[in-house]
């Protein structure tokens, strides 16, 4: 390859490239405005502007459901859509940010109901995003009803079919340009649920960043977790799994499991070590109260 073919490919690469090395990120809106738009509103529509968490991490969902935006430099990574009338907000966000919607390029999520990938179809329409999934939410996703091994089927509005692109397992790595987010199977609120890990820096600070799903027991009302001890094994090593994570700064798909809006407004630390085991804890509680009381019942 000559010199100047060699110089006609950086350039064609560079020009094609969504940020270029040493561009600054945008900002979004500043944590105080994001705070004074959701206050008060935690609705799993409610419109929310984008804010940037940490780095290259945006929170471009709704006030009631986070939806994340991981920038990099070879496209971006959105981790869920919320609702299917969020996934217009959704899209709006990204280009309020000054991104393209091509420039997302994969899909990922953390649960298959309706609150979480409910707006993935239409937003894989928008940006022609790749969407990645593990085989446990592939039904779900493509048919836009929760199966029948969920606690909650039968719960949940159905929700636009999805296409998926990929089957990821546990442990592995979504690689994309500087980015890589590694998957976790972490099965339990549903059979699907998926937990994710990458670092993320900001100036000279790098963090451990999780996305951590859901982990709370709930389920329809002739659902008893004690009838599937397989289920319940699974859901406990799920949270032994989440509380081992390298984790400094925890997201949930749901704000308020993390207290995200408190740490953003500075009532707590952003980041903490402790993080992920005492949201895994947490969850450990509640399922052992959750079966305590399913066996009272039984008596
Ligand atoms: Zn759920």
């Amino acid at each position: 390859m000559s010199v100047r073919t060699i110089a006609l490919a950086a350039l064609l690469a560079s020009s094609c490239a969504p940020a270029a090395a040493g561009t600054p990120l945008p900002e979004g809106v500043t944590v105080e405005q994001f705070l004074a738009q959701c206050q008060d509103k935690d609705g799993w529509s409610d419109p929310a502007p984008p804010v940037r968490l940490f780095g290259n991490v945006y929170d471009v969902g709704t006030c009631g459901i986070v939806s994340l935006l991981v920038v990099g430099n070879e496209g971006h990574v959105l981790l869920d859509g919320a609702t299917p009338e969020a996934a217009p907000l959704i899209a709006a966000n990204i280009q309020r940010l000054g991104f393209k919607l091509d420039e997302v390029k994969w899909i990922v999520t953390s649960h298959e109901h309706f609150d979480h990938v409910g707006g993935v179809a239409e937003l894989q329409r928008l940006t022609g995003a790749k969407l990645a999934a593990r085989a446990e939410q592939r039904q779900a996703l493509e048919t836009g009803v929760v199966g029948q091994t969920d606690p909650q089927a039968g719960m949940h509005d159905p929700f636009p079919k999805a296409r998926v692109d990929r089957i990821m397992t546990d442990g592995e790595t979504l690689a994309l340009g500087d980015l890589a987010l590694t998957l976790h199977a972490t099965p339990g609120h549903a059979p699907g649920s998926t937990s994710w890990s990458w670092r993320s820096c900001e100036g000279d600070t790098c963090r451990s960043m999780v996305f951590a799903d859901s982990i709370s027991a709930v389920s329809s009302d002739n659902y008893r977790f004690s009838n599937h001890p397989d289920y319940v094994a699974a859901f406990r090593a799920s949270l032994d799994k989440i509380a081992a994570l390298d984790c400094d700064i925890l997201i949930t798909p749901h704000p308020a499991a993390s207290t995200l809006y408190e740490r953003l407004a500075g009532e707590a630390p952003l980041a903490s070590k402790e993080a992920c085991r005492n949201y895994a804890d947490f969850g450990r509680e509640r399922l052992e109260a959750r079966l305590q009381t399913e066996q009272k019942r039984k008596r």
